[in-house]
């Protein structure tokens, strides 16, 4: 079995694996140019199964979008408008209290919050909706602002980093969302991406809310102008700030959505296959071995791939969502919510325990989740 699924390049890889040995940059991208899927799916769900055993994990969440309004205009963002734009959208902190008063009662154990860098927006905005969502919602946990978001509320009040968290941290925020990664290289910042922090940067209001104490997930956009070797370097450095700060929980492999986007647009991109997707989601297993859940995000690969995905190394399929705006701006056809119950219906299906958790990847409800 064995045999067929690993050719020789691959069975340099699986001895390493086998034997717990640490893969390095040659060995992730032998790993993204091989030719069986099959094969680095079976080394990734190795390393699965012995981290999580037949475990899949999801979350009861509730996702708000306070704004689309951005001053940085990504060239791979559909979703964001300028001040002053057709489509532009703000929900006021009482808008958004009701969103959470609205799912009283339901099991929401995370409430994820992302949206644009309004001009307008300051600290006192944000600080206030963490501290009504906490007391709307008070068993869930506030997992808000990306490092993007928490880096331009720092500068825009000429505050430390550091301070800023702390602030957010004493109104409740517990977990920062991974976005805002996109791919490290500067190269490719400098194309997709040139208002957005830094790579290194991005990795630095990372390592300060770990030091605080603050949980945070991490993310790598694929499949539009970086290399493979890009894609590498940018597991390589998040696994090297993993070492060094311990804080990250999840990582979230998210593929490109190209509709109605300028990036799409310019350089003629397509959106990403079922192969892309299974052997990103598997090299991000085996290349980071200091992490140790690694995340199908369904509204992007849709609920049947983030089922087979679970063969791949993935141990979490993200969560019931309820409203997403950010991937549907670029086209994604798949709806903006999943019950708990198709949730769980998909993960049996697959032959796995379903495991309802909270934001901190504690059992809520297993087995029977
Ligand atoms: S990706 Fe984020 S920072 Fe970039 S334009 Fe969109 S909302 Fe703004």
């Amino acid at each position: 079995m064995e045999d067929l699924l690993l050719d020789e390049q691959l069975q340099t890889v699986a001895a390493k694996v086998r034997s717990g040995i640490r893969l390095d940059g040659d060995d992730g991208l032998r790993l993204l140019r091989a030719k069986s899927v099959l094969g680095v799916g079976y080394l990734a769900d190795m390393v699965k199964r012995k981290k999580h055993g037949d475990r899949v994990y999801f979350v009861v969440n509730q996702h708000i979008t306070p704004t689309n309004i951005c001053i940085n205009r990504c060239k791979f963002c559909a979703f964001s408008r300028s001040k002053g734009e057709d489509g532009t959208f703000l929900f006021s902190l009482d808008e958004i209290e009701a969103k959470a008063l609205a799912m009283q009662g339901m099991g929401v154990r995370e409430v994820h919050i992302v949206g644009g860098l309004h001009p307008d927006l300051d600290l006192d905005y944000y600080l206030e909706m963490t501290h009504r969502l906490r007391r709307a919602l008070p068993g869930a946990v506030v997992k808000a602002l990306t490092a993007v978001e928490i880096a331009h509320l720092a500068d825009k009040h000429n505050l430390p980093v550091e301070e800023v968290l702390t602030q957010l941290q004493a109104a409740g925020l517990e977990y920062l969302p991974g976005g805002g990664a996109e791919v490290f290289a500067p190269r490719v910042r400098a194309l997709a991406c040139p208002e957005k922090i830094s790579g290194r940067q991005w990795l630095e209001v990372h390592a300060a809310a770990h030091s605080i104490g603050i949980r945070t997930n991490a993310t790598i956009l694929y499949g539009h102008i970086e290399t493979l070797k890009e894609r590498v370097d940018h597991l390589l450095q998040l696994r090297e700030q993993q070492d060094r700060t311990g804080g990250f929980l999840a990582f979230i492999p998210l593929a490109f959505q190209p509709k109605h986007t300028e990036l799409a647009r310019r350089y003629s991109l397509s959106v990403t296959t079922a192969y892309d997707d299974l052997k990103m989601l598997a090299v991000s297993r085996l290349m980071l071995d200091n992490f140790d859940h690694i995340k199908a995000y369904w509204i992007n690969y849709g609920p049947k791939l983030s089922q087979v995905a679970v063969d791949f190394g993935v141990d979490d399929i993200h969560g019931t969502v309820m409203e997403e705006k950010i991937s549907h701006a670029a086209g994604v056809d798949t709806n903006e919510v999943i019950t708990k119950e198709e949730l769980v219906r998909l993960i049996r299906a697959a032959g796995k325990l379903p495991v309802n958790r909270d934001a901190f990847y504690h059992s809520v409800e297993e087995g029977n989740a």
